[in-house]
């Protein structure tokens, strides 16, 4: 069972394991196995679930809306997102706009069959929009009671204290943040987690495995495994392309005495060192068959002691990207249609 934290500066807790389902379902897995990795996840303990409009053009939040079926909404988390273009991708089928937040949202409770969605997250931060727009819609839907909570993903720290402070005057709270954090990918150190503590935001952090690289699984100079995300052509093997280098996957295969030493597998140490960051909420975490998220979730309430973060920075090296300029890096510089 994983351990449970706090989201920010908020009463809701949510599993430190949260199960997220980005790129697998509606696209890399079929339906009945995208099923059994929800079941599985439930059958771990996790009730933290993360999701998005755009994924897969909306099925995937239609595929963990069936699969959740029949369970007791209360004792659910649900995130979703919304931002990227959905449906026809017409003008306003996109961006943070106060007619986009207020259709897609409807949309996305329909899809996940549900009343309201714990989180909803603005996927990025919408350039064109007026920030103020944005802040007073979602204040709307927290009004409603179609919202509980309201975070961002991949903001930089400037945004987050933009966004917190305008919703502190709108009588509700930014409380969380989801980036890309994992070994590999450490840019949200130097502001982002700063600010966040300051302003009592959590980080949800994604690809922790950095999709799939640190679970060992590719090894420099050979084809990648049968299956894996590096050979899904329906934008897997795309995305994963930035880790697939030899460098970094010889200085990966070098952590393996670290992962024995305490007794886990690579996947698992990878998804516990995120949660060694206090200002981490929950590691969120994919999967593509049942039996990993059976395993991942043994990250849970790991320690790893100090000497073994040493070796682990030791050992990384210079493949480690620090740069603080990199948050944020792939958010539109303006609104995509
Ligand atoms: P991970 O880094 O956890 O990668 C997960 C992938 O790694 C799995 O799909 C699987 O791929 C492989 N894997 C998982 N467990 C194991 C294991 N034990 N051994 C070997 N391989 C394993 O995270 P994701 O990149 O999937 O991202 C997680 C979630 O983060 C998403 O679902 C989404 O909710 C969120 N996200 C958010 C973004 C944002 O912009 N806000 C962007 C990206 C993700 P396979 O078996 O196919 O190789």
């Amino acid at each position: 069972m994983p351990n449970y934290r706090y989201l920010g500066n908020s009463g809701l807790k949510i599993s430190e394991i949260t199960y997220g389902n980005w790129i697998t379902h509606g696209s890399q897995v079929e339906n009945d196995v995208a099923t059994q990795c929800v079941r599985a996840a439930l059958d771990a303990g996790i009730t933290s679930f993360d999701t998005a409009d755009v994924y897969a053009n909306t099925k995937a939040e239609q595929v963990l809306g069936d699969a959740l079926k029949g369970e007791r909404r209360e004792s659910l988390e649900i995130f979703t997102k919304v931002y990227w273009p959905t449906g026809p991708g017409g003008p306003n089928d996109t961006g943070l706009s106060r007619k986009h937040i207020m259709e897609s949202i409807n949309g996305s409770l329909t899809r996940l069959g549900t009343d309201y969605v714990d989180l909803y997250q603005a996927h990025r931060y919408d350039t064109e929009t007026p920030l103020e727009e944005t802040m007073q819609a979602f204040a709307d839907l927290v009004r409603q009671g179609k919202v509980l909570y309201v975070g961002v993903s991949e903001w930089t720290a400037d945004q987050l204290r933009a966004g917190h402070a305008l919703a502190k005057d709108l009588g509700f709270q930014l409380i969380s943040s989801q980036p890309q954090y994992s070994m590999l990918w450490r840019v949200i150190e130097d502001e982002v987690v700063p600010a966040s503590k300051e302003l009592g935001i959590s980080q949800i952090v994604w690809s922790p495995m950095a999709q799939g690289v640190l679970s060992g699984k590719y090894l420099p100079g050979q084809p990648a495994p049968a299956g894996s995300r590096a050979t899904d052509e329906n934008g897997g093997a795309r995305f994963i392309q930035r880790f697939m280098a030899d460098d970094v996957l010889t200085a990966v295969q070098a952590l393996k005495p670290i992962a024995a030493e305490l007794d886990l597998s690579m996947a698992q140490l990878s998804i516990a060192w995120v949660l060694q960051n206090e200002n981490v909420a929950a590691a969120l975490v994919g999967a593509s068959r049942p039996e990993q998220v059976a395993e991942n979730v043994k990250a849970s309430g790991v320690v790893i002691p100090a000497e073994l973060m040493a070796k682990i920075d030791e050992v990384l090296g210079g493949v480690v990207e620090r740069d603080p300029a990199k948050t944020a890096e792939g958010a539109p510089k303006a609104r995509v249609a």
